[in-house]
């Protein structure tokens, strides 16, 4: 069911509550929180500035990180405040608790146009828990009630889905912002009934994150192509030698299913044909969890369909590349979730980024949907300097996957119908 957007409300002089996904990476520097990489706040301004032009009162509120129920300094949205002041050029307001008197007060003080930003929801342990007691004090300032955090929509929160439920009790409207109705209507509607044919683009660690997603998408794709660690599992399933490579042995059985309703189904399911292999070797420097970090020594093209037992596949080889590219440039529609290798060492990174290239070009030359399913595809695409070629990059990753899995979000669910 289509639901209420943002453009469909009268919202001047009325307090709306915007849920946005303002969860950005920070780092300390000399004392001081400082964001990172502010595109999940730019992602917001369309909405917010919509809001401001139809003269509501906004009131943002928004996750940051972990604090697992405390109030957790280095996790504040103080520093977002001050950013968004910026971007949007008028001034934010920002209050240090997300609920009670502060918090009334200042929407109190709010005129139309104005902007308050609350202070982070996980500071208390019944955003997460969807407490209905908090999430009546969250909504005590709200008239309207609006999502655009897509990336936290697949969790049923206080501030996603609890507060929702209030204000629609009360007879209020709660609709989508402009950035989760565009994630709904390109992971949602246009891959619903897609132009054909429809390639699918999966890679990544893991089969089991991405196996319902496999599985969904084999009653519609024309083509499934599949990279990343993940090949290594299909591989493991077909009898071959993975040496080294990050594998799940305990879902070779899903992974003949996949492969068996591929068949069944006559949807093209192919594998690398070759890939890029190197030697683990252990060092003694730890990275940030306190794992000893791997070297990756000697790589190589590998065209042999078993892995060396001294190495690891890390990326599609060049021969995959070509075959996957001729796939993609017949394409109509695209959807691409997951990288083709461990991307991040530039060594490992030639498979995922000559899809990218494949798939902007088709985009650019023929007109082809490209969907962009989130996380490190997203953030792949960019390292290339393609984003602005490619029809939608979505900014949820685990929100992104649960909706293409066709499960229902239920911070979308808890939406006002139209
Ligand atoms: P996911 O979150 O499941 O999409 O997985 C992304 C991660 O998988 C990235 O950090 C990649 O570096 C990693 N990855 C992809 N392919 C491989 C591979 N062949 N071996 C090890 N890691 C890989």
């Amino acid at each position: 069911m289509a639901k209420l957007s943002v453009k469909e409300l009268n919202v001047r002089e009325k307090r709306v509550l915007v849920r946005v996904d303002f969860n950005v990476p920070m780092e300390e520097k000399d004392g001081q929180m400082v964001i990172n990489d502010d595109t999940r706040i730019k992602e917001t301004l369309p909405t917010l500035n919509w809001l401001i032009q139809q003269g509501a009162k906004l009131i943002l509120a928004a996750h940051l990180g972990r604090p697992k129920g405390k109030r957790e300094p280095s996790m504040s949205l103080a520093p977002v405040a001050v950013n968004l002041e910026k971007l949007l050029g008028r001034k934010v307001a920002f209050v240090d608790d997300c609920i009670g008197e502060k918090v009334e007060k200042a929407a109190a003080a709010l005129k139309s146009g104005d902007v308050l930003l609350l202070e982070n929801v996980r500071y208390y342990n019944e955003e997460e828990a969807n407490d209905p007691v908090f999430a009546e004090k969250l909504a005590k300032v709200a008239d309207i009630y609006v999502n655009d955090a897509f990336g936290a929509a697949h969790r049923a929160h206080a501030s996603t889905e609890g507060v929702a439920r209030v204000v629609a009790k009360r007879g209020g409207q709660c609709a989508a912002g402009l950035l989760m109705e565009r994630e709904l209507k390109f992971l949602g509607d246009e891959l619903d009934q897609p132009a054909h044919p429809f390639v699918v683009i999966l890679g990544g660690a893991k089969v089991s994150d991405k196996i319902s997603v496999i599985d969904r998408l084999l009653e519609k794709a024309d083509t499934i192509l599949i990279g990343g660690a993940m090949a290594y599992t299909f591989r493991l399933a077909q009898g071959y030698k993975v040496g080294k490579s990050l594998v799940e042995a305990d879902k070779t059985e899903v992974a003949k299913a996949a492969l068996e309703k591929a068949k069944a189904r006559k949807v093209q399911f192919l594998l690398p044909v070759d890939d890029v292999v190197a030697v683990p070797v252990k060092t003694d420097k730890l990275d940030k969890k306190g794992k000893a970090i791997i070297e990756w020594q000697n790589p190589r093209v590998n065209t042999d369909l078993n892995v060396p037992d001294d190495a690891a596949g890390l990326d599609i080889g060049p021969a995959t590349v070509k075959q996957y590219n001729e796939v993609v440039m017949k394409a109509r529609t695209i959807l691409w979730n997951g990288p083709m290798g461990l991307f991040e060492d530039k060594r490992f990174a030639s498979g995922t980024l000559g899809v990218a290239r494949a798939v902007a070009e088709v985009t650019r030359k023929n007109g082809a949907k490209s969907i962009i399913g989130g996380g490190d595809s997203v953030k792949a695409i960019n390292k290339a300097g393609l984003g602005n070629q490619v029809t939608f990059m979505s900014t949820g990753g685990g929100a992104s996957l649960e909706f293409l899995e066709g499960k229902v979000l239920p911070g979308v669910a808890a939406l006002s119908n139209k």
